[in-house]
């Protein structure tokens, strides 16, 4: 397929986009050594009103955005606004804590002093999926441009509309010639590029496959990555939790995006004295959902990305049901035009089942019955994935105690988990490792350097 767009709502062929040749490779990385070398020179300050500028310019294309993001991957419209104002959000953050890159002072032996600096490092490759067009890139953008690092963007050939016009704004906002640089590329001239002595960096978010590859390529020219790679969430309901709004948060964590999000809650994982209760809910809303055109503001489930999604996705399930799991609401993919994918949720889903370890990136919930808190946790951390999590309490103290033993990069308590630009985001095990957004995602990609007084 390459990078075209096709529509998920009706299969119609949108855009066909010519993938870039090697020498137009070699031009980006040109400019973009051509933008490091020069930025170096120029105060952070600069580059800080610039980027705020580009959150104001993805306010102003919000809609244009969200229509483009329907079109190319299905996401419904207040979904795709929602992920232009993450990604305003993250330029203003980014652009209003400058002061994060000014040196910080350290003092050793006795009353001696020493100053860490943060510097750029050089060009930064971004390999990014298609679930978040937007804001997948924006996280890896914002900081790196704030440092001074190039950034050349591969993103997933299916969202290849959004990515021409990310780069559009990009230019729009007045940056610099070389500060970012989208490749319509092949998966072997990622491998070039990230070869290439003047690049420094690999930032992916995608699957555990594209992880291994990546991070292998990058470990080989020994340069730093950062993998923001799948996830199999819990979504914990502890027995004194309040059931209605856990059935509702966790509705929306499992079907928003159509369920194609690496935090989504995949797993729910419910105490016996509430579970009756809270699988009759379930079974309600998943039953309920209204699908339809993204684009119309009423539809609730949205179509998978791609047709291969849908039917990978009802490989899985089959594989799961033939192999013991119980189907508490019945759906699965809907032929015809569209890809659309009606929710499932499954039970008695045993560790000899392979569903047990498999991400569902889909509407696709797996319901567990615990005894206690206990088994709460050890179902959580019985699992290759680390990525978040949620944990459900009318006792806070009760609720941290859990999410404290689970483990992953992130444990929201009585919220459905979420990007917000002030907090760390990542994963550990199979998730992935390196956090972006927040303080720790800027630093990812800095050259750490202390300086020492006698
Ligand atoms: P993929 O890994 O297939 O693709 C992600 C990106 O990597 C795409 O741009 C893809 O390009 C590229 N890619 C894949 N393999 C290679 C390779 N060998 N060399 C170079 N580039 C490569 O993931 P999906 O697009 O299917 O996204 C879904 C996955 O991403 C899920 O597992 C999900 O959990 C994870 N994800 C993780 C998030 C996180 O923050 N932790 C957030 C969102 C998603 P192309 O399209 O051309 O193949």
């Amino acid at each position: 397929m390459g990078y075209t767009v096709v529509n998920p709502y009706n299969g119609e062929v949108l855009k066909k986009f010519t993938p870039q040749s090697n020498v137009e490779v070699a031009a980006a990385l040109e400019e973009a050594e051509e933008f490091y070398q020069e930025q170096k020179k120029i105060a952070v300050k600069v580059r800080a009103a610039k980027l705020n500028h580009f959150g104001a310019v993805l306010l102003e294309h919000r809609e244009e955005l969200a229509r483009e993001a329907a079109l190319n991957m299905g996401k419904r419209l207040s979904e795709g606004r929602n992920e232009i104002d993450l990604c305003a959000n993250l330029a203003v953050y980014y652009a209003e804590h400058a002061e994060l890159l000014q040196p910080k002072p350290y003092s050793y032996g006795e009353g001696k002093t020493a100053l860490l600096e943060y510097h750029s490092l050089g060009i930064i490759a971004s390999v990014e999926p298609w679930n978040f067009p937007y804001s997948q890139v924006v996280r890896v953008l914002a900081p790196n441009y704030l440092i001074g690092n190039p950034v050349i963007l591969k993103h997933a050939g299916i969202v290849a509309g959004c990515a021409e016009l990310l780069d559009q704004l990009v230019q729009q906002a007045g940056w610099e010639k070389g500060a970012f640089k989208n490749l319509f590329i092949s998966h072997e001239q990622v491998s070039q590029i990230i070869a290439d002595k003047r690049v420094q960096g690999v930032a992916l978010t995608g699957s555990e496959a594209a992880g291994r590859t990546i991070a292998s390529a990058a470990g080989k020219s020994l340069i730093k990555s950062t993998m923001e790679l799948g996830g199999s969430d819990v979504f914990a309901i502890l027995d004194d939790a309040d059931v209605k709004t856990a059935v509702m948060d966790a509705t929306a964590a499992r079907l928003r995006n159509a369920g194609q999000v690496c935090t989504s809650a995949k797993r729910f994982i419910v105490e016996k004295k509430i579970a009756a209760e809270f699988i009759a809910g379930i079974k309600q809303s998943f039953a309920t959902q209204k699908m339809g055109d993204p684009l119309d503001e009423t539809t609730e489930l949205a179509p998978l990305s791609s047709h291969s999604a849908a039917v990978e996705l009802q490989a899985q399930v089959d594989a799961a049901i033939e192999n013991g799991a119980h189907v508490l609401v019945a759906g699965g993919i809907i032929e015809g035009e569209g890809n659309f994918f009606k929710p499932i949720v499954l039970t008695n889903v045993k560790p000899d089942n392979p569903a047990y370890r498999q991400e569902f990136f889909g509407p696709v919930a797996q319901v567990f019955i615990a005894e206690d808190d206990e088994q709460v946790i050890a179902l959580a951390n019985d699992s290759d994935f680390g990525l978040a999590g949620a944990v459900y309490s009318a006792d806070k103290e009760r609720a941290h105690r859990v999410a404290s033993k689970i483990e992953t990069g992130q444990v929201f308590i009585n919220r459905p988990s979420g990007a917000h630009p002030e907090l760390p985001f990542g994963g550990v095990k199979n998730s992935g490792y390196g956090r972006e957004m927040s303080d720790l995602g800027l630093y990812e990609f800095t050259n750490q350097k202390i300086i020492v007084f006698k």
